[in-house]
């Protein structure tokens, strides 16, 4: 598929199925983003499950978000209970210009549905000049340090870094050892996983993704990891006033919806900061001396060169996402 057909594909399905059209192109485009970067687990993958959510009225798909400011820096979204990536586009700019003012500022984004990767934040806030963080919360996936239940979501944290003429460093990881979509993407084409990815039922280790679905997946590096994991449950709730992943579970009720919750993203003016004549051109230095080495590339290299690629070549959408996505285009 060309990257056009994919989106309105994504586009179609949502708009049939509650949404109106300001949420349903922030989402299908945010889909097509994750596409086009080859980010498999946050794109139309997601879309069969963004469209029971909607069914399921948990989600609004006519969400209008609204902002509020809390403290000169910190400014509160509230996402009106619709998918995250219509929040993006109106709560990104006003916190780029709130650390142009401050120096720093925070986004505290509440009341949403599902931020898929948080690259796009970070990589639009840092195109814009910023240094940029991100943290985001969902279900209860992996189990804390030395339990065997789950507890964290696979947490995320991004970070983004301006470059001068080039696109910003980004990179973007979970928490987890390994990101749920792509458990979940294992599952279904019935591959087995490497060891440390997760737990069954019963604790013990295993390489089968459905064993690992149904038991806890692990954070990355032990209990570093899963310090993480706890931080961002903090960051991603209890401090900006939204759910824990726990939390979120409950507030499901067994629905099967996408997590309900918060973000935190923030961003820093660089040139508020110390060396506001030297940080861009030491920052170049330093990923100089990485790509010196032989074996290094710079995070974000690999979905950069799958864009340019993408944009000529388009995507493949495996048959069965295909047939997926077919079934559920209309409303019953
Ligand atoms: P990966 O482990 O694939 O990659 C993590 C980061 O490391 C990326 O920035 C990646 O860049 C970079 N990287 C990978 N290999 C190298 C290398 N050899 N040298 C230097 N850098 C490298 O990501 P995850 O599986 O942890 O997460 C995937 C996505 O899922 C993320 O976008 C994340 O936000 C999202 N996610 C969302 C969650 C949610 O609840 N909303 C939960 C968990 C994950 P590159 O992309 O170029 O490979």
């Amino acid at each position: 598929m060309t990257l056009a057909e994919a989106r309105d594909l994504a586009f179609r399905a949502l708009r049939n199925n509650g949404c109106d059209d300001d949420n349903a192109a922030a989402v299908a485009d945010n889909m097509i983003e994750a596409e086009r970067d080859i980010c498999a687990a946050h794109g139309l993958f997601r879309l069969p499950w963004y469209v029971s959510s909607l069914r399921s009225g948990k989600v609004n798909g006519r969400a209008t978000p609204r902002l509020e400011q809390l403290a000169p820096g910190v400014t509160r979204l509230h996402g009106d209970r619709g998918f995250a990536p219509l929040g993006h586009r109106i709560g990104l700019p006003v916190l780029a210009q709130s650390a142009r003012e401050n120096g720093i500022a925070a986004l505290a984004y509440v009341d949403m549905y599902h931020v898929g990767a948080l690259w796009p934040e970070v990589e639009w806030l840092a195109q814009e000049g910023m240094v940029a963080f991100a943290f985001t919360a969902s279900f209860p996936y992996v189990a804390p340090a030395g339990g065997t239940k789950p507890l964290y979501g696979t947490n995320p944290v991004g970070f983004g870094w301006p470059r001068p003429g080039q696109p910003p460093l980004v990179f973007d990881q979970a928490s987890a050892a390994m990101a749920r979509g792509d458990v979940m993407i294992a599952a279904r084409e019935h591959r087995q996983l490497s060891e440390g990815i997760g737990i069954d039922r019963e604790g013990r280790p295993t390489t089968d993704p459905d064993a690992i679905l149904e038991g806890a997946q692990l954070a990355f590096g032990g209990y570093k990891g899963a310090a993480l994991a706890m931080m961002v449950e903090l960051l991603a709730g209890p401090l900006i006033g939204d759910l824990l992943s726990f939390e979120a579970q409950q507030d499901d009720a067994g629905k099967g919806a996408a997590p309900h919750g918060g973000e935190l993203i923030l961003a820093l003016d660089p040139r508020r900061f110390g060396d506001p004549d030297g940080y861009l051109e030491r920052g170049e230095r330093l990923f100089a001396a990485i790509l010196e080495q032989q074996g290094t590339r710079l995070p974000g290299a690999r979905r950069l060169a799958n864009r340019e690629r993408t944009a000529k070549g388009g995507i493949v959408v495996p048959k069965i996402l295909y047939d997926s996505i077919l079934a559920v285009m209309e409303r019953p």
